[in-house]
């Protein structure tokens, strides 16, 4: 037996901090804002060294503040992978917005360069949000950006699952003209509850963010846009506060776990997607990519009844999605999400996972894959 994600094996005396930081706060009615959520910010842009990191409500919020802040709105297109979870779609959409997705690299699960590329061309998108999947970006992740900025298409990068990864030894959100993150549990800083951050080097779209995440406001009964209320609130931010004097040792033991799959994999002769070259990664996912789908549905049935849990991250593109069909403007590329759709496995991966859980992974998935069976 071995869960897909156990989110209970919290570090010794962890617990007792959080109890006693919920005494404490409760007694002092510090529910909203506060020591909390400043603290929080200001770790958080040490953490990802960009100057303005702002709190809100979870991810999903993140693109839209980000999306409303670089002036996205009625009208205007914005390219979206093919292959992300619903929430890039659905951000782009509900800020009165028309999603252009555009398909994917299988090799690194970003954005296919040259489908991007004739989707700037053909539609003049004003915005693009990318997704950095899995626990890392994009191999060509820099080319992305200085294409988006020659042709003025506002780059949004949702960060959601990339908390921790480094690209050329700088965090991956450094480089970015905006990007937001997820602290939803199950992601690698999670809270305990919903979560979201947006981080960026520009004071006025930092401002804006803040702004449309609380109402708009200008001063406390002055509206100078119309938000929504989006705040981070105080038990959260502590929450995250504790996870992150402990954030180093869970992406140790996620690497750790990384690594050990990578090694027994690659020995079994699964084709697991790798984090490209210059990235190092979170260990947010494990990926394997199973062509076969005789040989998949085979592992996955092995899996279910060894009590394995696994994932298939993401089971559908975004333009297949019954809820696309009435906002989606257009599709660029071809069907590289699809396939990675229908051939994507992933195995358990969460910090501290013990030697002996990943051991026992790998025999299941060892014992019932057989790697000659196209040959
Ligand atoms: C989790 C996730 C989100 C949404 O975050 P929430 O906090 O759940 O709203 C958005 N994009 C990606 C890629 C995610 O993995």
């Amino acid at each position: 037996m071995v869960p897909f994600i156990d989110l209970k094996r919290f570090e010794d005396g962890f617990l007792e901090r959080w109890s006693a930081k919920v005494a404490t706060m409760t007694s002092k009615a510090e529910f909203i804002g506060g020591n909390e959520v400043n603290a929080l910010e200001s770790r958080l842009s040490d953490f990802v060294q960009v100057a303005h990191a702002v709190t809100c409500a979870n991810g999903t919020d993140a693109i839209q503040l980000a999306l409303r802040a670089i002036g996205v709105g009625k009208g205007d297109l914005v390219l979206v992978p093919n292959m992300t979870f619903w929430a890039t779609f659905e951000a782009v959409v509900n800020v009165g917005a028309s999603p252009v997705t555009v398909d994917i690299d299988i090799v690194d699960g970003g954005i296919d360069w040259s489908s991007l590329t004739e989707a700037i061309t053909r539609y003049k998108p004003k915005a693009a949000v990318i997704a950095h999947l899995y626990g890392w970006g994009s191999a060509n992740l820099k080319a992305i950006r200085n294409l988006c900025a020659e042709n003025k298409v506002l780059l949004i990068e949702d960060g959601a699952q990339c908390f921790g990864v480094e690209i050329d030894g700088e965090p991956i959100y450094k480089g970015a003209l905006i990007s937001t993150t997820s602290f939803y549990p199950a992601k690698v800083l999670g809270a305990a509850g919903d979560a979201g951050a947006v981080f960026t080097n520009d004071a006025d779209l930092a401002a804006k963010v803040r702004q449309l995440g609380n109402h708009g406001r200008t001063t406390h009964y002055g509206y100078g846009a119309v938000g929504w209320n989006s705040r981070l609130d105080s038990f959260q931010a502590a929450f995250l506060n504790i996870s992150l004097d402990y954030l180093a040792q869970r992406l140790a033991s996620r690497r750790e776990a990384v690594k050990y799959y990578t090694n027994a994999l690659s020995k079994i002769g699964i084709t697991e997607m790798r984090a490209p070259s210059g990235y190092l990664q979170n260990g947010y996912c494990n990926v394997c990519l199973i062509d076969d789908l005789g040989q998949k549905s085979k592992l996955e049935a092995a899996l279910k009844s060894s009590g394995i849990g696994f994932g298939n991250i993401y089971p559908g593109a975004m333009s297949e999605q019954p809820g696309a069909k009435d906002f989606l403007h257009a599709h660029v590329g071809g069907n590289q999400a699809e396939k990675l759709c229908r051939s994507v496995i992933n195995l358990p991966l969460f910090p501290y996972m013990t030697q002996a859980e990943l051991a026992e992974v790998t025999h299941v998935v060892e014992s019932n894959f057989s790697k000659n069976v196209n040959e």
